[in-house]
C-alpha cells in the first residue's frame, strides 16, 4: 500500500513540475511578445525623418533629411503599414509629411478618418482642407472646448497616444511623447473612444 502511495505522490509530484513548467515558459513567451510590441516615440527628433527614405526610397544624392532611424521615421513606418484602417484622433495636424501618408494610405484603399479640434482647422499650415479635399473623411469637435486628444489607432490592432501633436514642432523642438502598444484592452478602449467621438460629431461638418 505504501508503495502505491509512493508512485503516486511522485506522479503527483512530477505533473506538478511539468505544468509550473510549462506555465513558466508559457508566461515568458507572453512577456515577451508584449516586450516587443510596446515602445515609446520621445521628441524631439535631432533632424526631421526622410519621408521617401522610410517609405518608399529617397533617390537624392544630398538629402538633407535624416537617413536615421528616429520617433518620427517609426511614425512614418507605422502608419505606412496600415492595411485596413487609420483613426486619428489629434488636436492639430500641421506636418505635411504625415498628412500625406494618411492621403497615401486612403488612395491604396485603407479607410482614413480623423478628428480634429474644430479651432484649429484654419490655422495657417493646416493640413485638413488637403486631406478633406483627397478624400480623407475629417470630423471636429461641437463646443468651445478642446478636442485634445492625440492618439492614432491602426488596423484595430495598435495604438499610438501621447502628447504627440502632428506639427513641425512637436518633431523637432518640444518635448514630447508616444506610446506605442498591442494590447488588445488598451486598444480596444480607444478604438470606442474614437467610435464614439465619431459619432457624436456626426458628419454635419463633413466635406
Ligand atoms: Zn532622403
Amino acid at each position: 500500500m505504501w508503495r502505491r502511495f509512493g508512485i503516486f505522490t511522485g506522479v503527483c509530484v512530477l505533473s506538478e513540475i511539468v505544468f509550473q513548467f510549462y506555465k513558466y515558459r508559457y508566461n515568458r513567451s507572453i512577456t515577451k511578445e508584449k516586450e516587443k510590441s510596446t515602445e515609446v516615440l520621445f521628441f524631439p527628433d535631432k533632424k526631421v525623418a526622410c519621408i521617401k527614405h522610410f517609405t518608399s526610397e529617397c533617390e537624392s544624392e544630398n538629402c538633407s533629411y535624416s537617413h536615421e532611424e528616429n520617433s518620427l521615421s517609426k511614425l512614418f513606418q507605422y502608419l505606412n503599414k496600415a492595411v485596413h484602417s487609420v483613426d486619428v484622433c489629434v488636436f492639430v495636424l500641421t506636418c505635411t509629411d504625415l498628412a500625406d501618408l494618411l492621403i497615401q494610405a486612403a488612395e491604396r484603399g485603407v479607410r482614413v478618418r480623423v478628428i480634429t479640434d474644430s479651432e484649429q482647422v484654419d490655422i495657417p499650415g493646416s493640413q485638413i482642407w488637403k486631406l478633406r479635399s483627397r478624400g480623407v473623411a475629417v470630423r471636429t469637435d461641437d463646443s468651445s472646448f478642446f478636442m485634445h486628444h492625440k492618439f492614432v489607432v491602426i488596423d484595430n490592432k495598435k495604438l499610438l497616444n501621447g502628447s504627440f501633436n502632428w506639427t513641425r514642432q512637436a518633431i523637432t523642438g518640444n518635448q514630447e511623447n508616444l506610446l506605442v502598444t498591442s494590447d488588445p484592452r488598451l486598444v480596444h478602449l480607444y478604438k470606442e473612444q474614437f467610435s464614439l467621438l465619431w459619432g457624436k460629431y456626426k458628419a454635419k461638418k463633413d466635406q
